[in-house]
């Protein structure tokens, strides 16, 4: 039975009488298979599985989707249920700002946090890795879950559990797709049917530059400008970026380089902001 606890106070002293190893899963809830990967992956590891359901509005920008973003409280904790989630910490703003506080902002490294998704969404990483400090500080877990197909904000909190000295294993976990190709996302449920259906020609995109690149028939450049004509055929479709990072820094990568990097694309189909990577 899923306990659910709304206070921070609380939640640190029930996990203080827990049976360790304790693992966190970090959500802003509309939970789908993609966080129930991340459940099970800590049910597999950890004698105690914490989940954490909360819309973080620090890491909105004024004009986005903060308050359209999808809340499903009661299929979330049915969710938590089957898949044996020990606790549902689900705090509102008081708890994690207590008093408003917002002074405790956590900055990751520009190189990090203005690159990519953070060139359009200024705070978003401060305000990323300020939310996840302060759940790592209420719930200490030993184990978090963080998915790839948040390929950016993994490595903004692999960089704030080595800058803090936290004593956390962060595991990634694969990002789990609809049979489309479509990575799941909670922003699915914003899109139409007809909109869910371009949107896999997203991962489509990905998958044919990965295979030029590594047939060595286009280099990284000509292979993602491919993939872009391809894209431009969806008028639905407005790519923010699509690009290439390191895969041992995040940094950017030589045009003949055939491995050991990412693809990572972002792009608004309709209204709706998606975000996808794959691995080559
Ligand atoms: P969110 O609720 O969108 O903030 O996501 C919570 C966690 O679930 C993050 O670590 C995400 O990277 C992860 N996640 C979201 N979608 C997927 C997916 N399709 N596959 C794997 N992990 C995911």
């Amino acid at each position: 039975m899923a306990t659910i606890i709304k206070s921070a106070k609380d939640i640190t002293s029930v996990l203080a009488q827990s049976e360790r190893s304790i693992g966190l899963v970090t959500t802003m809830g509309a939970l789908h298979d993609g966080h129930i990967s991340l459940i099970k992956a800590s049910k597999f590891d950890c004698k105690t599985t914490v989940v954490s359901i909360y819309v973080n509005p620090l890491q909105f920008g004024p004009n986005e989707d903060y308050k359209t973003y999808p809340r499903d409280l009661k299929s979330d904790l049915k969710i938590c249920e089957e898949n044996n989630v020990d606790y549902v910490f689900v705090p509102d703003d008081n708890e994690i700002y207590p008093g408003d506080n917002k002074e405790n902002i956590v900055k990751p490294p520009i190189s990090l946090a203005s690159d990519l998704c953070g060139k359009t969404r200024i705070n978003h990483f401060s305000g990323v890795s300020t939310v996840v400090k302060r759940l790592f500080e209420i719930v200490q877990p030993d184990y978090s879950y963080f998915g790839e197909k948040d390929l950016q904000q993994l490595y903004v909190v692999k960089w704030l559990v080595k800058e803090f000295n936290l004593p956390i294993f962060v595991r990634a976990c694969p990002t789990v797709r609809e049979s489309s190709g479509l990575a799941f996302s909670s922003r699915n449920l914003n899109l139409s049917a007809k909109e869910k259906e371009i949107a896999s020609n997203l991962h489509k995109a990905l998958v044919m530059a990965k295979k030029n690149i590594r047939s060595g028939f286009f280099n990284l450049s000509k292979s993602i400008l491919e993939s872009l004509i391809f894209l431009s055929k969806f008028p639905e479709i407005k790519v923010e970026y699509f690009e290439a990072r390191d895969k041992n820094d995040f940094s950017k990568v030589d045009d003949e380089k055939k491995e050991g990097f990412y693809l990572l694309i972002a792009a608004k189909v309709g209204k709706t902001r998606l975000i996808d990577n794959v691995e080559i």
